[in-house]
């Protein structure tokens, strides 16, 4: 019994580059079993560890879908043709039957149907379509704003912080009488409001290794606008698990990246960058700043990659990966390939579940509530017990290792002196001094307070939480930035 075996664009890398194979086999089982013999790569591809067909895999013979009856035990006859549909490289098609769109959307997207690259197939291919926004900050607002206009048909937010008044320089899908709600609610409200035929489903909960796969599997893409390596880890490690396309963006100062990783057999996050930082290596948004315009770039790069994934048109950044330089005004790319090694899309992986993403980026792994108030190491003090020996008048010698436009915001009147520049300036600070040093969270200061020890300072204590939690537990009219 010969069958020829279609595969698709997406996976053909994992299949030599063939796009049909040709083999023996009476049933659906026993053909797609000879060609994951033959092509290692597509296994994981095609089947979970139980050796389930993946869910996201749609299998037809001769044209008819096989996927929701007894699959692999339907016979084939000589001649027969099997082709394999992955979701986004064409399942989206079963969706489009019932996305009709109504007089009003005729005319709310009247010019994206006259575009030939879209047309009315594209508009409804886009009504079918969901995304999963992780994150509804500097990234997820231009993407939910725009996505939503497109009119993509369901929008997922994974969003559990609240409205700062030091999110609103960047994060327009959020106003200034928003500040101290749940950003998932403004997030909603704004999309809503653009587009009421957007469907908003909001997680107000951190992503997690519980809670990922099951979130990440109701939508056909993840754009991921995080601001944290264990997050940005798990998300791409949920996409390839899952085979959703992940589109990738990053900001920070003026510098901005995007790619599309995990698609048509293109690089992930992990391809291209194995490893996280150290922690406190590089700093965050929070420390390091951010220009305001900037993830609105970033952002609408994002959605357009997504929306060229949903249509299935363009060269998207697969394999690519996008440099912006704002103050440069100069955008560059780089070539970037699957790892044959990667641990989690490389040909051996061996990452097959979610693991502990805080670990894994050298963090603590449980941060409770109370973690963050009460001191970690023995050396860390806490904002109460500063306030109290300064108010005793104790001769305290207070080290800020922040930056001096930090300073500006706020201080807490101490020696100002960066942390790049404390090996030069040792004279200025008192050998015999109980010394107290802080900056904006306590990373900065924790190194500081390090190097001091090792220069034989012995009475050196780390304000823990910095003039962060100074502002929480002190002093509330302190900025907070
Ligand atoms: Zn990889």
């Amino acid at each position: 019994m010969s069958v020829k075996v279609m595969i698709p664009t997406a996976l053909r890398s994992y299949a030599d580059g063939h796009d049909t194979v040709e083999l023996e086999g009476g049933n659906v089982r026993e053909v797609l079993t000879k060609l994951t013999d033959q092509h290692p790569q597509l296994k994981a591809q095609l089947f979970s560890d139980t050796g389930d067909l993946r869910n996201f895999v749609n299998v037809f013979v001769n044209d008819e879908n096989i996927r929701d009856r007894e699959s692999s035990d339907t016979s084939l006859s000589d001649g027969d043709e099997v082709a394999i549909v992955p979701a986004v490289a064409g399942g989206l098609d079963v969706a489009v039957a019932g996305a009709e769109l109504s007089k009003e959307e005729l005319e709310r997207y009247a010019r994206h149907i006259i575009l030939p690259e879209v047309g009315l197939e594209g508009q409804k291919k886009l009504k079918a379509a969901s995304v999963l926004l992780i994150g509804a900050g500097g990234l997820g607002s231009p993407l939910g704003m725009y996505l939503s206009a497109a009119g993509i048909g369901r929008i997922g937010i994974v969003e559990f912080d609240v409205v700062d008044y030091s999110n609103l320089q960047r994060q327009i899908i959020h106003r200034t009488d928003d500040v101290g709600r749940p950003k998932h609610e403004s997030a909603k409200r704004t999309i809503e409001a653009i587009n009421p035929y957007c469907i908003v489903e909001t997680y107000n909960t951190p992503l997690t290794s519980d809670n990922a796969l099951d979130i990440v599997s109701k939508y056909d893409i993840v754009i991921d606008g995080t601001d944290n390596f264990p997050t940005r880890y798990l998300v791409n490690d949920a996409c390839v698990l899952l085979g959703k396309p992940n589109v990738y963006g990053s900001i920070f100062r003026f510098d901005g990246q995007a790619s599309v990783f995990n698609y048509q057999g293109g690089p992930c996050y992990r391809c291209l960058y194995p490893e996280p930082p150290e922690p406190g290596m590089v700093p965050s948004c929070a420390e390091g700043g951010v220009l305001g315009v900037l993830p609105g770039i970033i952002g609408v790069i994002q959605a357009i990659e997504g929306i060229k994934v949903i249509l299935g048109n363009g060269d998207s950044l697969v394999g690519r990966l996008l440099l912006f330089d704002a103050l440069g005004m100069k955008f560059r790319e780089m070539k970037i390939r699957r790892d044959k090694n990667c641990p989690i899309c490389g040909d051996n992986p061996t990452i097959k579940e979610l693991i502990d993403y805080k670990e894994f980026c050298g963090m603590p792994s449980e941060t409770s509530e109370a973690a963050k108030i009460e001191p970690q190491s023995p050396w860390d003090i806490s904002a109460r017990e500063v306030k109290d020996l300064l108010d005793s008048e104790s001769e305290i010698f207070v080290l800020d290792v922040r930056q001096p436009n930090e300073y500006e915001i706020c201080n807490l009147g101490g020696n100002l002196i960066p942390l790049a520049e404390l090996p030069g300036r040792l004279e200025e600070i008192p050998r015999d001094a109980d010394i107290i040093v802080h900056c904006k969270m306590g990373g900065r200061s924790a190194k500081a307070a390090h190097f001091l020890k090792d220069q034989g300072y012995d009475k050196v204590r780390n304000l823990h939480g910095g003039v962060g939690a100074w502002a929480e537990q002190v002093d509330p009219s302190m900025p907070k930035y």
